[in-house]
């Protein structure tokens, strides 16, 4: 719980960037969750820094999110102050084949930003809602492909408000996976190095991308995208999970508000005034049909957020709500 002092401080230093008593369900992706006591957005690497200098100082939990759309708060709300990091177009700078961005940025702006330099290599992220930062987090990308491939340095603040910088070598990307997970610090901004490429085929490359996306996704009630991440080892002998849910008659399962979507069965929708139980309840039924059926156990690609702050994989609501 932030104190008026507290309040006053995080004000004192982000002047115009805090915000009190949030709906989270106004800003949240899936638009559901309580409210949040503190949302702060600071501005730049220094802000950043002074901020976590000032929250360790203080003692003050905090949480640090992009545009949450891999996230699901807690209907109870968040008490921890909420760090979100937001940006805008003029946090882009073009340098040749390289791109400076701030980790705030929405990721297709940066990937629109790249066509228009004439520059190869993002175009499968044109689709990916996100901020950069929440990008790199995820080792986000489609088409088999991440942004970590495309990435040679990030910047980061680290727990004690010291600014990180990081080869993309050190930053341990894998699927849906980076070295953030584990660390407690906050993405700043990147450098990407693209390739030279004809404009109108890039342009080209993107539509078709976006023509394929807005067939395959439910785009129409708020979603945070594929709930459960692919399992190689279900894969190969069940199918993708989209496919296990499918085949397991759960296209329109619904609980409350959130169903199961019936254009795509790994996402699950908020079709009218869904609670973050309703949607962890779709996910365990959900999950425990697919493990009766196929033996394998579905793991959550979206990220929990308790109101204490502490962020994990979706299971850890369980634990949560036990
Ligand atoms: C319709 C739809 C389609 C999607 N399609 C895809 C897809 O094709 N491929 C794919 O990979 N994903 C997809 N996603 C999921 C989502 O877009 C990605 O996971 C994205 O990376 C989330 O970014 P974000 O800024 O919203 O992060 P958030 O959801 O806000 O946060 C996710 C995690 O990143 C952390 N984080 C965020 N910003 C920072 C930062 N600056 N520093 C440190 N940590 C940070 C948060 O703490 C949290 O743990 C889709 C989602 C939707 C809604």
């Amino acid at each position: 719980m932030l104190s008026a002092a507290d309040i006053r401080a995080l004000r004192g230093l982000c002047p115009n960037r805090l915000h009190v008593d949030v709906p989270l369900g106004r800003i949240s992706r899936w638009r559901v969750g309580g409210k949040a006591d503190v949302v702060v957005r600071p501005r730049g690497v220094a802000q950043l820094s002074a901020l976590i200098r000032l929250c360790l100082e203080r003692r003050l939990p905090y949480v640090v999110v992009g545009a949450t759309s891999n996230l699901l708060f807690a209907d109870e709300g968040l008490r921890a102050l909420c760090i979100q990091v937001q940006g805008d177009t003029s946090d882009i700078a073009v340098r040749g084949n390289e791109i400076d961005v701030g980790a705030g940025v929405w990721g297709p702006y940066l990937t629109l930003s790249a066509m228009h330099a004439g520059l190869t290599g993002i175009e499968h992220l044109c689709g990916v809602p996100g901020s950069v930062g929440g990008l790199i987090y995820m080792n986000a990308g489609s088409q088999r492909k991440s942004i970590g491939n495309a990435l040679v340095r990030v910047v980061s603040v680290d727990g004690n408000g010291a600014v990180m910088h990081r080869d993309a070598a050190d930053c341990g990307f894998t699927t849906r996976h980076s070295v953030f997970h584990g660390n407690r610090e906050i993405i700043s901004g990147a450098t990407l190095r693209l390739a030279p490429g004809a404009r109108d085929t890039i342009r080209r490359e993107m539509m078709s991308i976006m023509a394929a996306r807005r067939a395959k996704f439910p785009l129409r009630f708020p979603n945070c995208g594929s709930v459960f991440v692919s399992n190689p080892a279900m894969y190969e002998r069940w199918g993708p999970p989209g496919a296990v849910i499918e085949q397991a008659g759960l296209k329109g399962f619904r609980i409350g508000g959130a169903v199961v979507s019936r254009l795509h069965a790994n996402f699950i929708v908020n079709a009218g005034g869904a609670t973050a139980a309703d949607i962890l309840a779709v996910m365990r039924h959900v999950r425990s049909v697919v493990h009766q059926r196929t033996g394998h156990l579905l793991q959550p690609e979206v990220r929990f957020v308790e109101p204490s702050g502490q962020i994990g994989s979706a299971l850890d609501a369980d634990a949560y709500a036990a």
